[in-house]
């Protein structure tokens, strides 16, 4: 049967993260892997409450199909919700496109601007999820290093001007770049960064791919500009979810960009699912209307604070005094970046760890040629308090155990 496979099906790899989450529910297993929020986070009673009323009043739109651009109350409600939450203005219903969670928006962004030769922009280590939607149209990738402020820029211009000097500069498609918090390295993007990579993106008359995910999730420190902001809808296109601060079970992302570009991924969904759910997206406008969403969240921030904090005192306690241990320290977000020495293969360890009751993300799943592999990804929204404690006991015992041989 594979014969019949297109030669992108062939190119397709399982996730490793939802093969990961097939071992979770084993008992007594503790969690690092997947960056899944808390179920306690949601506001359920409020969801079931909007719900019954709008099934039974607004049934004929909630339980219809939908405009593929989508909910004109939910595209108001988040236009007003971004100028509160970080001031952006001058955008209108026609700049935003609702998806079936960002994840169907780089699979959107994949097929309307990637073709075999394109060449893309991507951090090492990756965001998953992007890799994959990226890789099935083109393994044209550049790599930017990641620095505790962000990438490497001098990188990116760097390489730029390579390609331009070798005539490709018409192949370059986009710059691909979690700001917040990034998944999985943790680090977040400097404000100083943020202008140099617009400033560089407009030299080169390149596109910025923004996704932020994770940005109202800030235990620290003060918000920064998001690049759209910097940047303006005519150089970057920015992608918001509402997983991480509402429900991912909803399946709703954000698109917010420039009207051609957003057109455009209009006809594209169109081939792919018509529209997103309209009870889900009526259910998420409802919640905004009725409620501050951002005062909602502050009691998730401050317990996913908490359980940072515990996990880093808990790292620094075990592999603080170790030669070669290092980790980033995220202001905000659900991820951890934990990198081990040379000659550590997580891969290998996670084998071991299933075995010991403890999982997390190898360091390779985040890469689109087998590196990393001596770093970790470590999740740490959802175990209990007890289960961080514990959880980076046995990392320790692995560590060790695996340092000998
Ligand atoms: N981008 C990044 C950086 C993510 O971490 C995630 C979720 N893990 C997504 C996109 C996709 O999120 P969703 O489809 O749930 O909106």
């Amino acid at each position: 049967m594979t014969e019949k496979f297109s030669k992108i099906a062939l190119r397709m790899k399982s996730n490793v993260i939802r093969e990961l989450l097939k071992v979770t529910s084993k008992p007594g297993m503790i969690s690092f892997g997947g960056g899944v929020p808390d179920p306690d986070t949601f506001p359920r009673f409020e969801m079931a409450e909007i719900s019954k009323e709008i099934l039974e009043n607004e049934y004929k739109l909630t339980l219809q199909y939908g405009s593929t651009e989508g909910d004109p109350i939910l595209r108001e409600e988040y236009i007003s919700l971004l100028k509160r939450e970080s001031g952006i203005e001058g955008i209108d219903v026609d700049n935003l496109l609702v998806t079936v969670g960002s994840q169907s928006a780089l699979d959107l962004i994949s097929k309307i601007l990637l073709d075999e030769d394109s060449i893309y922009f991507v951090s090492k280590p990756v965001y998953l999820g992007a890799a994959s939607a990226f890789s099935l149209r083109s393994d044209r990738h550049v790599y930017m290093s990641l620095r505790e402020d962000g990438a490497d820029i001098d990188e990116v211009e760097q390489n730029l001007q390579e390609i331009e000097n070798r005539g490709e500069l018409n192949k370059v498609k986009f710059i691909y770049t979690i700001s917040n918090f990034h998944n999985p390295a943790g680090v977040t993007m400097s404000l100083e960064k943020r202008k140099r990579l617009v400033e560089i993106a407009n030299k080169y008359d390149v596109l910025i791919v923004e996704d932020d995910p994770y940005g109202d999730l800030r235990y620290e420190g003060k918000p920064i500009d998001p690049i759209f902001k910097i940047g303006g809808q005519e150089r970057v296109l920015l992608l918001k979810t509402f997983s991480k601060i509402l429900s991912p079970g909803l399946r709703l992302g954000i698109v917010v960009g420039n009207k051609t570009i957003v057109k455009k991924m209009v006809t594209a969904k169109q081939a792919t699912d018509l529209c997103t759910p309209s009870l889900t997206q009526r259910i998420a406008a409802r919640y905004l209307q009725r409620y501050d969403l951002l005062s909602q969240i502050e009691p998730t921030i401050a317990l996913y604070r908490e359980k940072k904090d515990l996990m880093l005192a808990e790292l620094e306690r075990s592999f603080g005094s170790m030669e070669g241990f290092h980790w980033t320290k995220p202001e905000g977000g659900l991820f951890i970046w934990f990198t081990l020495p040379e000659g550590f293969d997580t891969a290998e360890m996670l084998e071991r760890g299933k075995a010991a009751n403890i999982l997390f993300v190898p360091g390779e799943a985040f890469s689109l040629d087998n590196t990393c592999n001596n770093s970790m990804r470590l999740s740490f929204c959802l175990p209990p308090r007890e289960d961080i404690i514990e959880g980076v006991r046995r990392l320790k015992k692995i560590v060790v155990e695996y340092g000998k041989e």
